[in-house]
């Protein structure tokens, strides 16, 4: 079997590795023969995702499913593939939708009863600040298409502020407001549901972000919250016909769950179940693109922990990789991407007994290969 996965980061670089064991062929759609994915050994299909012409040649390239690295392509483009296209596309692009565009989901989702925050979508400065009258000051100012990693969030403390985002911003694919969620804690939950009907979801993930940008996700035994999570993710999973995983990223506010965002496919937050439960998000993400049975999201160890590898200020030689090897219980998992400070350059998941222990592995690993932590 051939998945065919579009962009070859590295989402579809830890997607190839799982489809290994499974006998399972993937190929990515990706300009660069030095992407992620094909310097792991995925065969490349030389071409964009940008170009409705090269995703329906890769569709028709003798792939048996065509699924997603990244949220890149053109609505538009997705559903005249999916009128062409000789097999499947997983998710489909009606669902794939609900995560590339923050308006059309905040609109689905609230129709359908799912808390979400209060928004408006915002064309002018008037309709910000009839927003902010009812709503109240700071409102949180969100692109509608194209953010990712906190870029195209902006939370603005008065119209002046506002004023700037919206003239930076003029001529994009416009503006959301929302109300400013009091945030207790964010989590995340994975689920993945196959198209003939099985949904399962993972222990829902406590995250930590910096920025904008997720940098910790913590695996542990739920309280109610996190198990009333993962029911709305099964729930929203069925609801949206999903193909493939998600990711529902939630508020956490005084007990309630507010919905933040969707991504219908392997995500950050989904990296710790790598090495702490019995099937990880990329091996079941194959799974139920191919409407294979779905494997046990069952966790096996007590706490784990995931710390992301952002580029210090300098790449880390043999003596920065040792010491990470040298950390008990941790795992590292590197993109084989060129170093840039800042930039996502891989993972380490680190096991214990307790979270604080697990954490404390991580981020020694973690901050060996130089990276910025905590
Ligand atoms: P991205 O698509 O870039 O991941 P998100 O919509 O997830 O952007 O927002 C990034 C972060 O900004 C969130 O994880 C949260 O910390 C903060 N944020 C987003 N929306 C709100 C909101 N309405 N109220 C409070 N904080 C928010």
């Amino acid at each position: 079997m051939v998945v065919g996965v579009v962009g070859g980061g590295q989402l579809a670089q830890m997607l190839h590795q799982a489809a290994i064991g499974l006998g399972i062929r993937v190929v990515v759609l990706d300009p660069d023969p030095r992407c992620p994915a094909a310097l792991a050994g995925a065969r490349r299909f030389d071409g964009t995702w940008t170009s409705r012409d090269d995703l329906i040649a890769f569709a028709r390239s003798g792939v048996d499913v065509v699924t997603f690295d990244h949220e890149l392509s053109a609505p538009d483009d997705l559903r005249a593939l999916e009128a062409v296209a000789p097999v499947p596309i997983r998710p489909a692009p009606a669902t794939k939708l609900l995560g590339q565009d923050k308006l059309h989901q905040r609109r689905t989702l609230s129709a359908q009863g799912v808390p979400v925050p209060a928004y408006a979508p915002v064309a002018d400065m008037a309709e910000v600040e009839a927003f902010a009258a009812t709503h109240g000051w700071p409102v949180v100012l969100k692109a509608i298409r194209g953010g990712y990693d906190g870029r195209g969030v902006w939370i603005v403390r008065d119209a002046a502020q506002a004023a700037e985002v919206l003239a930076d911003t003029a001529g994009g694919a416009g503006l959301l407001a929302e109300e400013l969620v009091d945030i207790a804690r964010e989590i995340s939950v994975m689920v993945a549901r196959r198209p003939s009907g099985q949904a399962r979801a993972w222990t829902a993930m406590r995250t930590t972000q910096v920025d904008g940008i997720c940098t910790e996700v913590i695996l542990a035994a739920p309280s109610p919250v996190e198990d009333a999570a993962a029911e709305l993710a099964v729930e929203l999973a069925e609801r949206i016909e999903l193909a493939g995983v998600m990711a529902v990223e939630l508020f956490v506010t005084d007990g309630a769950l507010v919905l933040n965002e969707l991504a219908c496919r392997p995500h950050n937050s989904g990296h710790v179940t790598m090495d702490s439960c019995v099937t990880d998000q990329f091996e079941q993400h194959l799974r139920a693109v191919l409407d294979l049975p779905l494997g046990d999201p069952a966790p096996t160890v007590p706490a784990a922990v995931m710390v992301n590898v952002l580029g210090g200020p300098a790449p880390w030689g043999a003596a920065g990789l040792g010491a990470a090897l040298d950390v008990e219980d941790a795992t590292l998992h590197l993109y084989g991407k060129g170093h840039r400070p800042g930039r996502k350059l891989g993972h380490v998941n680190a096991i214990g007994a307790t979270v604080d222990q697990a954490r404390e592995r991580a981020r020694r690993a973690a901050l060996a290969l130089g990276s910025p932590v905590g």
